[in-house]
């Protein structure tokens, strides 16, 4: 038997454990870090545009003033998938990592509302 010495990708734990398998049949798994932003991860990524460091780059390229097409073609990814990088990473700029003490979704929401209508009264 061999071990192989696994790690996330996220946040450099080496504590993972198994977690199932892609619908290709690939070994997925699970950062046993409760603070980091990703859980669940593949060790090999079946396209290009699922690897986090080209999805990096994605963002950096734009950050830069590269087009979608642009980016598309230096990265060897589909403009398609660049848009949906480009719309998921405004989302997880302002994700916060999951922590216990994150209030949930409905309080906040809760709270903001209150906000508004003690503003307009
Ligand atoms: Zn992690």
């Amino acid at each position: 038997m061999v071990s192989v010495p696994v790690q996330c990708p996220y946040c450099q734990n080496t504590e993972v454990i198994k977690a199932g398998k892609q619908a290709n049949g690939t070994q997925r798994y699970r950062c046993q870090n409760a603070r980091c932003a990703r859980r669940i991860f593949p060790l090999q990524y079946q396209d290009r545009g699922r690897i986090p460091e080209v999805r990096r780059q994605v963002v950096d390229m734009a950050l830069n003033g590269s087009g979608v097409r642009d980016t598309a073609r230096v990265l060897r990814i589909s403009p398609t998938t660049v848009i949906a990088v480009l719309k998921k990473s405004r989302r997880a700029a302002t994700r916060q990592p999951r922590t216990s003490d994150t209030p949930s979704f409905t309080r906040r929401r809760r709270a903001r509302t209150t906000q508004a209508r003690s503003r307009a009264g």
